[in-house]
């Protein structure tokens, strides 16, 4: 099970993290324009899209690690566990609902 922060450290976190990486302020308005400019309900869901779209790409990029116990790899898997979560619980009601019909 990933390790969530408690929520008011979170944000201080993803900032000091942001400068770690050199995360250009022009990218964050670029994202905040578009999540702002949203209905509340269609933001959360571009938002969940947009980190999951996020994870799957950090996977793809880290797919030749040739070490056999990588830290890395455990944020992965662990990323992509709740990738698939989200892929099956945004499929599964919507196929459920289709064979209702
Ligand atoms: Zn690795």
């Amino acid at each position: 099970m990933i390790a969530v922060p408690a929520e008011d450290t979170l944000p201080l976190r993803t900032s000091a993290m942001a400068e770690h990486f050199d995360v250009p302020e022009p990218a964050v308005d670029r994202y905040a324009r578009i999540f702002d400019g949203l209905p509340a309900r269609e933001q959360r869901q571009v938002q969940v899209i947009a980190f999951h779209a996020a994870v799957v790409n950090l996977a793809a990029r880290h797919t030749g690690c040739p070490a056999a116990e990588c830290p890395t790899c455990d944020d992965v898997r662990e990323a992509l566990a709740i990738a698939m979560a989200v892929v099956r619980t945004d499929i599964t009601p919507s196929l459920s609902a289709s064979r209702q019909r």
